[in-house]
């Protein structure tokens, strides 16, 4: 069957039992069975027909900065949308951007053109096509902002644009996630502003997440949803778990919404340890947290 996988797709871009642990900000998973890495549209559109004719679950997936992966690996495909797909255009006041390119480079760009508006996604080391899928957001912006629309692929290869109206998008949310659509490029609307205000303030953002956040060590970020009225970091940090361990995984110490991978973490640690957080913070706050990033791969 992979010998017609060969056939139509070039060698260079099919991967067998990659290490998801290469391809994600926490550095944690397992082998994912066939791996595609498309260099242009056509490619993904011929890897996501394939996957579906031979009906083989397909998993997609941007800069992996959101995503913790079990140690089984995940079974059946996985296509990782970055390099290669990742043109931008500029005009007037709008972008069109291919999903596979880096949201801080694209908000470095925006910067250059003196376009307004994606300022907060400064250091939020996702892809477009992920930060569009999770509307990620920081400092008082949201993708929810700034999309006009979105550009998306089914599994069947049929292209559709949906509206920011159509996404639904809510905090973290949108109708992208688990949908089977694959996000292959989004219309952002920014407003002109001066370029050296756009820079200043970008490069302050990048100061206080320097400052407060634990990015020397691997991480998926904000390890849980922040419920309404509450901070994560100072509930746990009341609760005495900065700097918690349980194997590799540990409550960052510089941070404690932050679960960090301080060397050889697997995946099971990482659950244990947010199993023993949300219990704790249940017990002590009646508060329910909810993980932020997403879970995959085999039980
Ligand atoms: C140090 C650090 C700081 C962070 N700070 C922030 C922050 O301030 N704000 C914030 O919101 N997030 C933050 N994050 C989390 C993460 O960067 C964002 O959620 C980001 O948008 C995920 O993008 P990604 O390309 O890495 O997606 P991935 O992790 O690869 O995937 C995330 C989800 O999106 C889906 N997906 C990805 N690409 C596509 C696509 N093209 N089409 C369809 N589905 C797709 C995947 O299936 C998966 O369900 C942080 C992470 C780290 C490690």
């Amino acid at each position: 069957m992979y010998s017609e996988l060969n056939r139509i797709l070039p060698a260079e871009i099919i991967k067998t039992n990659e290490l998801m642990k290469d391809h994600t900000t926490f550095q944690i998973g397992g082998p994912v069975d066939i791996m595609i890495l498309p260099q242009n549209i056509e490619q993904l559109e011929t890897a996501v027909k394939w996957f579906e004719k031979n009906h083989i679950p397909l998993f997609v997936f941007g800069l992996g900065s959101n995503l913790l992966v079990r140690e089984k690996g995940i079974r059946g495909g996985a296509v990782k949308i970055s390099a290669g797909l990742t043109n931008v255009i500029f005009k007037d006041h709008e972008v069109y951007a291919q999903s596979g390119i880096s949201l801080s480079e694209l908000a470095q760009m925006a910067a250059d053109h003196s376009l307004s508006g994606l300022e907060f996604a400064e250091g939020i080391p996702g892809s477009l096509g992920g930060a569009v899928v999770m509307n990620a957001g920081a400092y008082n912006g949201e993708m929810k902002d700034v999309v006009k629309e979105v550009t998306v692929l089914d599994t069947k290869g049929i292209m559709t644009v949906l509206s920011n109206r159509e996404l639904q998008y809510g905090y973290r949310q949108s109708i992208l996630q688990n949908s089977g659509y694959i996000v292959t490029a989004a219309r952002l609307q920014l407003t002109s502003g001066n370029k050296n205000q756009i820079k200043k303030q970008m490069a302050e953002l990048a100061q206080q997440r320097k400052s407060k956040q634990p990015l020397e060590m691997p991480s998926a970020g904000s390890a849980f949803r922040r419920p309404t009225g509450f901070y994560v970091g100072p509930m746990l940090e009341q609760l005495g778990l900065k700097g918690f361990t349980v194997g590799g995984a540990q409550v960052s110490d510089k941070h404690a919404g932050f679960i960090v991978n301080k060397g050889g973490a697997t995946a099971d640690d990482v659950l244990e340890l947010v199993h023993y957080i949300k219990e704790k913070v249940k017990e002590n706050f009646d508060v329910d947290l909810k993980t932020e990033f997403l879970v995959v791969g085999e039980e």
